[in-house]
């Protein structure tokens, strides 16, 4: 098959390792820790206090501009409001709750027949249940509905699940491939577009069979099925690959969703229902049981863990994500968000060489989606120079993590570049 974008690597994925069956539900923990920001966007200020009493489903924390609610995962009693460390590092505040056991639900209202529904109608759905990317950048659902209703030829779902080791998304089309369906016709349709593409590797047999008989004859979905290619996943890589388009530096992608929020809008829509579970792959070589669990958000990474099997003794690093984008957790006690996807546990610490040495071989020019020159990236990095940085388009690095697997001198490239993005942001040296 025809591979569009440049650069790119093959790593070995490891989805066999978690991949088959339905998500095991994670059961309800004694208390939940909701993080009132887990999206791109302003922070959302708590509609509780601490005594209060919640339901299952209640909407607990909204806020002015982009911004997207979040809701209580159990029903019961609000005990504190708290700063907390979420995945990734940072520390906001966060509601914490005492599970009553009881699973009192907050009303919900559906709007079973949708195709009467504006787009502007199914923003103001989405926005109130809380739904955000869950490829990645946990961007505000309803903001990208808003901005690209009417104004976009097809919409593309991102299917691609590109991370080794990573299968919620194949799970999710798998196990809920009607609310996949349902949610790609429904974009379609509310955007004014011509047809959803729904795009997906073919390391994902069972998923794409699958879809295509879910979507039956319908000329509204597409299923379009990609050679398996990391990052194909990423924006403007997918974006070449499934239309040939470049999206210029700077400009919009357009309709671009991912699955699983693209099934989270369609139970939004149809149910009412708030982002409020999802599922979390627990996996890798420190996993005792490999596998992909139905998860409450607000629920610690040690819970899930535990309920998925354990870990070996021998794990040396727990990381939220994969391991070429992921980030790893210094605590256990983080509790899982919306942009949860994976919980890799790994014996061996994906470390740096002690004295890296670049031995000029190319090969992280050769792979970098970006056609960026990390070497000399780099070099600029370590200098702090951020002219030089400005001039090698640091900032066009999407953290993809290709030049670090590929580079023979074990150079600490990704993270440095990360690094450096933080101290130009901060105005550093
Ligand atoms: S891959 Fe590593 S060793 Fe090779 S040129 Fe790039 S930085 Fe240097
Ligand atoms: S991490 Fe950045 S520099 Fe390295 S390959 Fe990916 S985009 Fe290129």
């Amino acid at each position: 098959m025809k591979q569009l974008f440049s650069g790119g690597i093959h790593p070995e994925g490891y989805k066999e390792l978690s991949r088959g069956g339905a998500p095991v539900p994670v059961p309800a923990p004694e208390t939940v820790c909701i993080p009132l920001r887990q999206h791109i966007g302003s922070s959302c200020e708590p509609l509780v206090k601490v005594g209060d009493a919640v339901l299952m489903g209640q909407k607990i924390g909204d806020g002015e501009g982009r911004c997207s609610p979040v809701h209580s995962s159990v029903s019961g009693t609000v005990t504190a409001i708290e700063e907390r460390e979420i995945p990734g590092g940072d520390r906001v505040q966060c509601v914490i709750i005492k599970n009553d056991g009881k699973d009192s639900p907050a009303p919900m209202q559906g709007h079973a027949s949708w195709l009467s529904l504006s787009a502007k109608e199914v923003a103001a759905i989405v926005r109130e249940c809380g739904i955000v990317g869950m490829g990645g950048a946990a961007f505000p659902t309803d903001s990208k509905i808003a901005s690209t209703a009417g104004k976009t030829g097809d919409v593309l779902i991102n299917a691609c699940e590109c991370e080794p080791y990573i299968t919620s998304d194949d799970t999710e089309m798998c196990c809920y491939t009607a609310d996949v369906i349902g949610g790609a016709k429904l974009l379609c349709k509310v955007l004014g577009a011509k047809k959803s593409i729904i795009a997906v590797e073919d390391n994902k047999p069972e998923a794409i069979e699958a879809l295509k008989k879910e979507a039956g004859g319908d000329e509204s979905v597409e299923i379009r099925v990609l050679p398996t290619r990391y990052p194909q996943g990423a924006k403007k890589q997918l974006i070449l690959a499934v239309t040939g388009r470049e999206v210029a530096p700077g400009a919009r992608s357009g309709a671009l969703f991912n699955v699983t929020t693209t099934a989270s809008v369609y139970r939004a829509v149809m149910k009412g229902q708030p982002m409020i579970e999802k599922i979390v792959t627990v996996t890798g070589d420190g996993a005792n049981e490999p596998k992909n669990m139905l998860v409450r958000v607000g629920t610690s990474f040690a819970q899930v863990i535990e309920a998925a099997g354990g870990i070996k003794e021998e794990t040396k690093q727990v990381i939220a994500g994969g391991p070429m984008m992921g980030k790893g957790v210094g605590s256990l006690d983080v509790p899982v968000v919306k942009g949860t996807n994976a919980i890799l546990c790994l014996t061996k610490e994906c470390d740096a060489a002690a004295d890296p040495v670049c031995i000029r071989c190319g090969k992280c020019v050769d792979v970098c989606p970006m056609q960026l020159q990390p070497l000399y990236l780099y070099r600029y990095a370590k200098a702090g120079d951020k002219e030089m940085l400005g001039e090698y388009y640091l900032n066009d690095c999407m953290e993809c993590g290709c030049c670090s697997f590929v580079c023979p001198g074990r150079l600490p490239l990704t993270a440095t570049f990360v690094e450096a993005k933080h101290m130009l942001k901060k105005g550093g040296r």
